[in-house]
């Protein structure tokens, strides 16, 4: 009779310790398997040395860990780097790490897809297959930051979840995963250098005030009024502006934390003085700094990016009216690694030919 192996990482410690004892083992053999399988991030049974080979072996015919895969890594001239992440039911997200001077940021998928349809954002053609677990989102933040060490000689510093998906539509899995990041038995990384990007749903912003994380939240924003956000993010349909402030709004009364607001500049569509004039009455609600985004290309001709002087001018109206504000130029666009561009596009090629 064959077994069905069940996925070791789906089980907490707790669950692991009381596994074992049944197994007649000590209660910190299931400690250390748990070490070796987080903090470690080992991929197979035999890597764990310091447990005898009869219970390795029994590991083996009982259990899997479904490490995920790099596949097809490339590096930008700029130095990012994006690769592929086959999962084990043969999916494939994408991971990219992105090195500037004073920090080495890794932005993770949370979804295989998503079910958005933002019309300015490659990943929204996909349709959304499945949300990521836990220890699919905790392998991309090891894959990355061996890279970081690896072709840069430093450590990861800040993580992003804005590569493919809608994190808030997969919360559970993506609080593990954040809570094994920054737990000291996994990666040990600071809440404050975490940021969790969403579309804007207002029920699941409320939910995180509720939870009160600790972690960074940035909402794209990318259009300040609901008729000009209805067009291209059809999310805000169910999800008004005024919905979403007083989500955020509450959220940091609970959290304290600031809000980013994302912004990509689209020529003449949101880049005028009166769009920043209706963006600088969003800034005033909550405490918020202002990210303007330069828009990537996705291939379909619907949308250009604005002209650099029209957004200088439209960031220091921002900025002489108290609202910190960066402007954030495009990283890694000559593999598809930059924001929005996220698409399994070789993957697609390789299905079609
Ligand atoms: N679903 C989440 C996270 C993924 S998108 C969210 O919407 O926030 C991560 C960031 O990339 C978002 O701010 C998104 O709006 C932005 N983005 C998407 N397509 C883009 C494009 N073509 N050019 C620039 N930024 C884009």
């Amino acid at each position: 009779m064959s077994i069905v192996k069940k996925d070791i990482r789906a089980f907490s410690r707790e669950e692991l310790k009381s596994i074992f004892s049944e197994q007649g083992e000590k209660a910190f053999r299931a400690q250390q398997v748990y070490e070796w399988l987080w903090k470690k991030s080992a991929g197979t049974f035999d890597e764990m040395t310091n447990l005898s080979i009869p219970l390795r072996s029994w590991l083996n015919e009982n259990f899997k860990i479904n490490r995920i895969e790099v596949v097809d890594k490339q590096i930008s001239s700029d130095k990012t780097i994006k690769s592929g992440f086959r999962l084990h039911d043969g999916h494939v997200v994408e991971g990219v790490l992105i090195p500037a001077d004073d920090r080495m940021t890794a932005c993770v998928s949370s979804q295989v897809g998503c079910s958005l349809t933002c019309k300015f954002c490659a990943t929204g053609k996909l349709d959304r297959i499945r949300n990521l677990n836990p220890d699919e989102i905790y392998d991309q933040v090891v894959h990355i930051r061996n890279w970081a060490q690896k072709h840069y000689n430093q450590p990861l510093t800040n993580i992003v979840f804005m590569g493919m998906g809608e994190p808030l539509l997969n919360y559970k899995n993506v609080l593990a995963a954040i809570e094994k990041i920054t737990s000291p038995e996994g990666l040990g990384m600071s809440n404050e250098r975490i940021t969790v990007s969403t579309a804007g749903i207002a029920k699941m912003i409320e939910r995180l005030a509720d939870d009160r994380v600790k972690f960074r939240l940035a909402l794209s924003l990318h259009a300040a009024n609901d008729s000009k956000r209805n067009q291209i993010m059809p999310i805000n349909e169910s999800n008004s502006l005024d919905s979403i402030i007083k989500a955020l709004a509450y959220f940091h009364s609970m959290t304290r934390n600031r809000i980013t607001f994302e912004y990509i500049a689209f020529r003449d569509f949101n880049d005028s003085m009166q769009d920043a004039r209706e963006l600088l009455a969003i800034c005033k609600q909550i405490p918020a700094k202002v990210n303007i985004i330069e828009y990537n290309p996705t291939g379909d001709g619907l949308f250009q990016k604005s002209e650099q002087n029209t957004i200088d001018k439209f960031a220091s109206f921002l900025m002489k009216n108290g609202v910190q504000t960066t402007v954030r130029r495009s990283r890694g666009k000559d593999i598809d690694a930059a924001c929005g561009q996220l698409a399994n596009k070789k993957h697609q090629e390789a299905l079609i030919n």
